[in-house]
């Protein structure tokens, strides 16, 4: 059978590895397994939200409320917008997606930088669209706006925080790229860490109204990460009406669950676990940071619910990720983003220690 050609250009994405293959392949018993691989929220899931799932059990026979109605309402307070600047996926990743179906086909083509979510280029593929990336990791402004002079891409992506790298522009240069670029380019703004940013350093913190004003430019944001939902499959898109009406048209019916969608309305209005969350995480980070330090390798400074550390020559990525995963640690080797390098997410003070005691036996 002969399939689409675009197909032939497409690596499958390659998920964080489930702790499901590391007992089965090593033996190892499932509470030993520490998964910091896929930057989920380590404290497990908010005990509202099992609430929810739990007294909401018996009515997986019925459809969602297909308007959504109560979620953009939430989600609308939470945001100071409407529901009509609005559309919900199953993830952000599906809004990625309606945008990428939307806009992309063989003639266009799309910029992201060097190093940066692999989705974005796996849907800009399959609309058999061309990939256009700067040299660097970081998001730099002229690196950006000299791609985008030379190529005229249908749609620029600005992942702040970035991932895998977890480091982030400034709210003033996301605007300021934002203002150099014409109407007829999308700017994605994907903030699917943005919590994180936020409760760092509010000068990188940017919110769905910071960009509306602007018709070329769309917010993402998931409840995948610091709200902890990543297994309910809640994202969405803020936009002015005109370009989510388009968005739409894409949109496959009853789109995220039933329970899906009564959870995510449930986390609009509990801020506490986010906030419990963060405090978690940053607490936890800076023993990464030291880490890092007293083993004398170096690390991107995080905005994230991960760290990524980067190797001398003399440490292997791959080599060190094979380790640990044979003694039931996963992490993220970034040797097929071309980084000597590993991404951690930031787990629990103990999933945290388990790191540090077999990632110092690997090294020495
Ligand atoms: C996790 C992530 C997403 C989307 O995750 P969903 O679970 O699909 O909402 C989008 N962008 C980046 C950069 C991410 O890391």
């Amino acid at each position: 059978m002969k399939f689409n050609k675009v197909l032939e250009n497409i690596q499958t994405y390659e998920a964080g590895k489930p702790i499901e293959l590391v007992v089965r392949e090593f033996g190892i018993a499932p509470e030993n397994v520490v998964k910091l691989a896929s930057n989920e929220n380590p404290i497990g899931t908010n005990p509202a939200i099992a609430k929810v799932i739990r007294s909401n059990a018996d009515i997986a026979h019925l459809y969602p409320d297909d308007s959504m109605f109560e979620l953009k309402d939430a989600l609308g307070h939470k945001f100071d917008v409407s529901a009509d600047n609005i559309i919900i996926g199953a993830g952000s990743d599906q809004v990625l997606e309606f945008i990428s179906r939307a806009l992309l086909n063989e003639n266009e083509s799309v910029l992201m930088s060097a190093v940066t979510f692999a989705m974005y280029e796996i849907y800009a593929r399959q609309m058999g669209a061309k990939i256009i990336r700067t040299q660097s990791w970081e998001h730099k402004y002229e690196e950006f706006i000299e791609a985008y002079r030379m190529h005229k891409p249908k749609i620029m992506y600005i992942c702040t925080p970035n991932n895998p790298t977890g480091d982030a522009i400034p709210r003033e240069e996301v605007l300021k790229i934002i203002e150099a670029v014409s109407s007829d380019t999308l700017i994605v703004v994907d903030g699917a860490y943005m919590e994180y940013a936020a409760a760092k350093d509010a000068a990188y913190a940017i919110t769905p109204n910071d960009v509306l004003t602007y018709d070329n430019v769309i917010y993402l944001g998931t409840f995948s990460k610091a709200h902890g939902l990543g297994g309910m499959r809640v994202g969405y898109g803020i936009a002015q009406p005109g370009l989510i009406k388009e968005l739409y048209k894409m949109r496959p019916p009853f789109n995220i669950t039933t329970l899906s969608l009564l959870v995510a309305i449930e986390a609009c209005r509990n801020d506490t676990f986010v906030e419990r969350s963060i405090a978690l995480h940053q607490e936890q980070i800076k023993r990464y940071e030291a880490f890092a330090k007293e083993n004398g390798f170096e690390y991107i400074e995080s905005y994230t619910n991960f760290i990524t550390y980067l190797f001398p020559e003399t440490m292997d990525s791959t080599l060190i990720s094979d380790a640990l995963l044979r003694r039931g640690v996963i992490i993220r080797n970034l040797a097929s983003y071309g980084m000597n390098g590993v991404r951690i997410t930031i787990g629990t003070q103990k999933q945290n220690d388990v790191f540090f005691k077999h990632f110092s036996e690997v090294i020495s």
